[in-house]
């Protein structure tokens, strides 16, 4: 294992950030690339990840690494340094507003510029060529302030990758994740075993995400070049929702680690034996389905309905309580789906997103995103 250090770029004088990362593997052309706590707040994946360190290390001792691993255990120090009065506030860069998932650059007309003249017949050149274009990207690109050079750190080891798993977690929540269409088969084994109740899919969510932007590239590149040059599928991202924010515990943490070790065992990144395939809770569907909830007017949040429910439309889901008017405003499902998520917290102001329902069939279009 090789631990690196990435100073980040110091936002005022007598402060130093830095992200740090954990190599396993050296040598092997396949990689995996696995990040916890993008938002900061969000504690279960780095857990996992503090588990994963020591799978990977006994792995690699064992010489059973078939992939070059890369694992970011605490990807934002901005947000975890983030602290109000007691209160924890990730999510948001407070300085600029940004939300921390989002805005990251899209590399793919750079990339063409710089290959379109270089790339060959032969595919494993032209992987490198085009992780080596990616490297040239960001020393020709320097982050002007902290928060973008975080971005940058993270994505120039990121999506040089062949599979990208970036671990969150959700207000209250079930197990879920975000993916693309074409990544789905391949990421479908580690929704099984992670027993991953909801598989949202997008083509493109809006807004920039980590995940998507680390898949551009490859996606961009194969769209404009890929009839004149043999091309590697280039990178599958996922980001998994592991729960809520107040689900973090050792057993927890270690039955995910496992979860993501057979997955990476059936993908062919480690050698041996996976574990059995559990069955797929629930077939992948679109992002586009999820009905978000939001409620009318400020008062107390009183849930009627359990996260893991179904929900028929025109249901209750919660009720707004507002003590002073006696207004008692229900929340109904129009469209209904499986309640995935809800706010943990019980105060609600006027718009807030109190429930979100997967259901099957597409309802929005634009961002797709939680705002
Ligand atoms: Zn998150």
């Amino acid at each position: 294992m090789q631990q690196r250090h990435h100073p980040l770029l110091s936002a005022s004088l007598g402060t130093q950030r830095e992200i740090i990362s954990y190599h396993f593997g050296e040598n092997c052309p396949r990689q995996v690339y696995i990040q916890a706590a993008l938002h900061g707040d969000e504690l279960p994946g780095v857990a996992v990840a503090w588990y994963l360190k020591q799978k990977f290390s006994e792995l690699e001792a064992a010489g059973h690494l078939l992939a070059q691993v890369t694992l970011v255990p605490v990807a934002n120090p901005l947000a975890l340094g983030q602290h109000w009065h007691g209160s924890h506030l990730g999510r948001f860069d407070v300085h600029s507003g940004q939300d921390f998932n989002r805005r990251f650059p899209a590399l793919g007309p750079s990339l063409v510029t710089q290959l379109s003249s270089v790339l060959t017949q032969d595919i494993t050149q032209n992987r490198q060529l085009i992780r080596d274009a990616i490297q040239h990207y960001f020393d020709a690109h320097q982050p002007v302030t902290e928060l973008e050079s975080q971005r940058h750190t993270l994505m120039r080891m990121a999506c040089q990758a062949d599979l990208m798993i970036d671990m969150h977690c959700d207000w209250e929540a079930i197990p879920h994740l975000y993916t693309t269409p074409q990544a789905w088969p391949d990421i479908e084994p580690l929704a099984r075993y992670l027993g991953s109740a909801v598989q949202l899919v997008a083509e493109v969510s809006g807004g920039e995400p980590f995940d998507e932007a680390c898949c551009e590239p490859w996606q961009h590149l194969q769209r404009t070049l890929g009839d004149r040059f043999p091309l590697p599928q280039g990178l599958k991202p996922v980001t998994l929702e592991l729960r809520g924010v107040r689900d973090v515990s050792h057993s927890q943490a270690q039955q995910d680690a496992e979860a993501i070790i057979n997955a990476l065992i059936r993908g062919g990144y480690i050698a041996g034996t996976a574990a059995e395939l559990p069955p797929l809770i629930h077939p992948a569907m679109p992002l586009a389905a999820c009905e978000y909830i939001a409620t009318p007017h400020s008062g107390v949040i009183l849930h009627r309905r359990d996260i893991g429910e179904w929900i028929k439309p025109g249901e209750v889901v919660a009720d707004i309580l507002d003590p002073l008017t006696d207004q008692l405003t229900p929340l109904q499902a129009e469209h209904g789906g499986l309640l995935y998520a809800r706010h943990w917290m019980r105060f609600a102001t006027t718009g807030m997103l109190v429930t979100r329902l997967a259901g099957t069939d597409a309802i929005r279009e634009g961002n797709l995103l939680v705002p």
